[in-house]
């Protein structure tokens, strides 16, 4: 089931007639259920709205035991060699992090604990850093976050930025077999791998020209670990508000990283919107002048990952 939760004041819960927030009830919400089914049906009839826009129930457990178990399986060397890949060792940590199950700090200590050699902890560590810097910015700027930080580095003037989501990519028949994919998962599980995120948000933003806060505010809607912090901070950073350039990628990039997952068996192989180096795609995309040539996509996460360690932008 898809959550309403994108930008409503934490304190209160829609009405049961209506999506539009209304006040918390002065008596406890219920904790006891005698079944998943029960605890689904009593969420489904306090947010109607959300139950009737989307019926599906992610699969992942909520509560400290779960989360327990979750962070217990957590192997950060692995993490550190297999992050980039959708079938890689990701910790899905996130929901329990975003609700305050599971503090930053008790991450950090595991990942040190759970380690022979220090150095296998930095790439997870780097990465709740992230969440930490997100955070910290929203404290500061609050709903400026969901303004743009900076002028877009595309070449494009703001406004030819359409400001709805297209009904293709909501409904996920765009024809495109891995953003349909990623849109099905986003909406079945409330969860897309980091990498997907990119790709899904670099289509919408820089293939379909849509404004970046009409992907933001869909993706909180679904994400069970939705941020406004993380979230739209990372949006504006692959739409280039929030950056020095816009991030883009490629058919090899996402046929590497879902090892071939879709492409395999995709009938757009060879001729998708995503065929060309990045410097063909960025200047299919984007409107920059020779000058800027420097600014053309961002290269891949990975690539960086990889080498260059004087590069300390987020994503
Ligand atoms: C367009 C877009 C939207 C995003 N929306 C959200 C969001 O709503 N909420 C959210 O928590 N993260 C968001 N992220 C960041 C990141 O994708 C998720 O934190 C991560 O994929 C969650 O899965 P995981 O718990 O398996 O992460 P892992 O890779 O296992 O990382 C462990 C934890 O570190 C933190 N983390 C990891 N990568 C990042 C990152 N790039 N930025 C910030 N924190 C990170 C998260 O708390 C995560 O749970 C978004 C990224 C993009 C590109």
């Amino acid at each position: 089931m898809t959550r309403s939760h994108a930008t409503p004041p934490a304190d209160t819960i829609p009405s049961a007639d209506a999506g539009s927030p209304a006040p918390l009830p002065d008596r406890d919400l219920r904790r006891e259920f005698a079944d998943r089914e029960d605890l689904i049906a009593y969420v489904a009839a306090l947010f109607p709205a959300a139950a009737a826009r989307d019926r599906h129930v992610a699969p992942t457990r909520g509560g400290r035991a779960a989360a327990e178990a979750t962070l217990a399986a957590v192997d950060p060397a692995a993490y550190a060699l297999t992050r980039n890949t959708v079938t890689g060792r990701v910790t899905r940590l996130g929901p329990y992090l975003r609700y305050g199950v599971l503090s930053l700090a008790e991450v950090r200590d595991h990942a040190i604990n759970a380690v022979r050699r220090r150095g296998d902890t930095s790439k997870l560590v780097q990465e709740l850093a992230w969440r930490d810097y997100f955070a910290r910015v929203y404290a500061r700027i609050g709903d400026g976050i969901w303004d743009d930080r900076e002028p877009l580095k595309t070449g494009h003037d703001a406004r030819s930025y359409a400001a709805e989501l297209p009904d293709d990519v909501r409904a996920g028949t765009t024809g495109l077999p891995c953003m349909d994919a990623f849109v099905r998962d986003l909406r079945e599980t409330g969860y897309l791998h980091n990498h997907a995120r990119l790709w899904l948000a670099a289509y919408l933003v820089h293939w379909r020209r849509v404004r970046w806060q009409a992907g933001a505010a869909w993706f909180l809607e679904h994400l069970l670990c939705g941020d406004p912090a993380s979230n739209n901070l990372s949006w504006q950073w692959v739409a280039s508000t929030f950056g020095h350039k816009p991030y883009v990628f490629n058919r090899e990039n996402l046929e590497q990283y879902t090892e071939g997952a879709y492409c395999r068996t995709c009938p757009l192989y060879g001729r998708c919107d995503f065929e060309g180096t990045y410097d063909e795609l960025s200047r299919r995309l984007f409107r920059l002048e020779p000058a800027d040539a420097t600014r053309r996509g961002r290269e891949a996460p990975e690539r960086r990952d990889r080498g260059r360690r004087d590069d300390r932008r987020p994503r």
